[in-house]
């Protein structure tokens, strides 16, 4: 065994975007110990590249809004699928979030008399995002990551550390949450005790031990071949967390945000924010129609603009019309976008036009979407001042993720386990609203890191959970197989397998079969190819050695995006009806009955199941989980007529 370096905190937070630098900072300022760790550079987390804003119900340009009317839109984006308790707490708690932020130096776009600016976005009635320019993300880290910095000056001035009780491991990778042996009459027995991981530089082996682990990994873009998120995002949180016994809960529900970039191919996937169609941007196909006016399902079509005359008057008087249908959840217009290409009406590079430079001065334009003006430049040599772009679907978000307790974030199942942010599933329903994220990783990162400290600190000292070492010889040998004979393909005989080209055959398949439009046949095929690629993967082989060695690393990541694929596809399979971030061709209506079940992913017992590895029975099983009745004074929120159209009869009568 190598020698693997040992550290003790109190609270491991894994994950440095919005949702871990805010849980590192509430379990701090509790007064415990925390380490955070992260796969890239400090700051570089995925919220970085947020852009359109951070929805929150402080009604600075339009006073009607409160925390009742973001509930509301939060359900309805949901389909009505949202774990409501977590949806409450969301929009009732994201304002002080956001105040919150500005006193510790956010500097958020102005209104004109001085509050901060809150903007359009689907599916929410009122402007509500608060931004900075379409550059909010960065403003929101550069925010949290000055407040560590001054708590981290507070205890040097105490303890003549920096570092003495909130540190961060940047560039390291966490690939087991451990967990206390299950010894009987053990009281600390299967709580978590710490994680294992390596340093991605020099390749090194290190154990954090702590008695809470907070998961704030983000999302599984990866996975599909045309996407919106970065390398980091293999679905490792998700993985974790099944590998340490939690279960994951809506995973069919994976966001296709309508427009992503579609040309060139070297940029395909690239987000196109929300913002654009915010800030009066229109969708027109190859006829120059706006076709959005065709798409507005019955839900909701007493709330958006029957003519594009009606949709205009909106942008200059929300009071007195309603809103144009550009501004429909993202489900919907991306659905619709897919069906325009479909049916022959797209652009030139298979995506519809969308347009703000006949709707905004250049001057305009260039203030309020300055990243997606130099991004067209420089990308596409398209200036969004005078001419339109081309846009198409493109993977963006997971609604699905670790079951969590809507209070603490605690993991259900797994003692000493949080999880907040894109990683933790229930909040979105079906659904996720725009700016939807960056709220929820403000209220749920510092629930997170509040209850984990109060987790920690319940143990004496010397009483947390004991990491057992030969837990870490195994996550050691699971890390160092790619190197090994088996992965060689020495001992079984076959031919090593090269992580690239397996991860570029999982993206395929999952995008092919498991995208934005779903059928049976498709995705039992996906389960076929996925149990095939599991056996490969096994076989994964890298050369060289550890120090930075990036094959290695997706070798390892592999393992995660492979499980993550799973529960998408078997999920998927097992829903028959369409219902946001989920549409089945086969079964193409929202069905009331489906309302109360959310689907969840546990893993195997492969001791008991030992063959499930390599067969097409794979490695996670799927149960049926009766989701808790609304209660009742938030249902009251809502119109009756409303509420028919998402719950059953026996549920409007009980
Ligand atoms: P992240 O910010 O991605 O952070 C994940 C962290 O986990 C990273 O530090 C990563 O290094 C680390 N990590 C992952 N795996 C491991 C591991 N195994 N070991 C150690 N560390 C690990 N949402 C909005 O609300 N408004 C917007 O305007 C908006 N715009 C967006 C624009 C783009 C281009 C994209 C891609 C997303 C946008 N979103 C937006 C969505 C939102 O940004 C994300 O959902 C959100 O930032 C996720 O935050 P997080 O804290 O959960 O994860």
């Amino acid at each position: 065994m190598t020698r693997v370096d040992r550290q003790a905190w109190d609270v491991v937070v894994v994950g440095a975007g919005g949702a871990g630098l805010r849980a590192a900072i509430e379990a701090r300022e509790q007064g415990l110990r925390c380490a955070v760790i992260c796969k890239s550079l400090f700051g570089k987390a995925h919220t970085v590249m947020a852009e359109g804003g951070i929805a929150a119900s402080m009604g600075n340009v339009n006073s009607n809004d409160d925390w009742q009317v973001h509930f509301r839109d939060t359900m309805r984006g949901g389909k009505f699928l949202n774990n409501w308790r977590m949806a409450e707490l969301h929009a009732q708690e994201a304002p002080d979030r956001v105040w919150e932020l500005e006193t510790w130096g956010a500097v958020f776009d102005r209104t004109p008399d001085g509050r901060i600016s809150q903007r359009n976005f689907g599916g929410h009635e009122y402007p509500r995002l608060a931004h900075v320019g379409d550059r909010t993300g960065l403003e929101l880290i550069r925010t949290l990551q000055q407040k560590i910095v001054s708590l981290q000056q507070e205890d040097e001035r105490e303890y003549g550390d920096y570092e003495a009780r909130l540190k961060v491991f940047q560039e390291c990778t966490v690939t087991r949450v451990l967990k206390a042996p299950s010894k009987s009459g053990s009281a600390a027995g299967g709580r978590v005790s710490g994680v294992f991981g390596y340093e991605r530089e020099s390749g090194r082996f290190f154990v954090l031990e702590a008695p809470s682990v907070v998961l704030a990994t983000g999302g599984i873009g990866k996975s599909f071949k045309v996407t919106s998120n970065s390398w980091e995002y293999t679905g490792d949180g998700h993985a974790l967390a099944l590998l340490a016994g939690a279960r994951l809960i809506n995973m069919e529900f994976v966001q296709f945000h309508p427009t992503g970039m579609v040309w060139p191919p070297s940029v395909k996937g690239i987000l196109v924010t929300e913002s654009v169609r915010g800030d009066g941007g229109v969708l027109r196909n190859s006829d120059g129609k706006r076709f959005m006016f065709d798409y507005v399902p019955d839900v909701f079509k007493e709330k958006y603009a029957e003519s594009e005359a009606e949709g205009d008057r909106w942008y200059t008087d929300p009071d007195h019309n309603r809103r144009p249908p550009e501004l429909l959840p993202r489900d919907e217009v991306a659905r619709a976008i897919n069906a325009e290409v479909k049916a022959g009406r797209g652009s030139p590079h298979g995506g519809v036009f969308l347009d703000v430079s006949t709707r905004m001065s250049a001057e305009a334009i260039q203030r309020k979407l300055p990243s997606m003006h130099h991004q067209f430049k420089e990308l596409a040599d398209v200036d969004i001042t005078a001419e339109p772009m081309e846009v198409g679907p493109t993977c963006h978000y997971v609604m699905g993720g670790v079951e969590v307790d809507p209070d603490t974030a605690a993991a259900v199942g797994v003692p000493g386990l949080f999880a907040a942010g894109e990683v933790a599933g229930g909040m979105h329903g079906s659904n996720r609203l725009g700016g939807n994220s960056l709220s929820d990783l403000l209220v749920f990162g510092r629930r997170a890191g509040l209850h984990a400290a109060r987790y920690a600190a319940a143990f004496a000292t010397g009483a947390a959970p004991a990491v057992a070492e030969a837990d870490i010889e195994l996550a050691e040998a699971e890390a160092l197989r790619p190197f090994g004979a088996e992965a060689a393909g020495n001992a079984s005989g076959g031919v090593a397998e090269n992580p690239y080209t397996l991860h570029q055959e999982l993206q395929q398949a999952m995008g092919d079969l498991v995208g934005i439009i779903r059928r049976a046949s498709e995705m039992e095929e996906a389960l076929h190819r996925l149990a095939g690629l599991r056996a490969r993967a096994r076989r994964a082989g890298v050369e060289g050695h550890r120090q930075f060695n990036p094959g290695w690393h997706l070798a390892l990541d592999l393992r995660n995006m492979l499980l993550v694929s799973e529960c998408v596809a078997r999920a998927a399979l097992e829903r028959e009806e369409s219902r946001g971030g989920h549409t089945r061709d086969d079964h193409p209506g929202m069905d009331r009955r489906w309302r109360r079940v959310n689907l969840v992913c546990r893993l195997a017992d492969e001791s008991a199941e030992p063959a499930a590895a390599d067969s097409v029975l794979g490695l996670i099983r799927l149960e049926r989980l009766e989701t808790p009745p609304i209660r009742g004074d938030l249902l009251e929120l809502f119109e009756k007529e409303e509420l028919r159209k998402y719950l059953t009869d026996e549920e409007l009568t009980s």
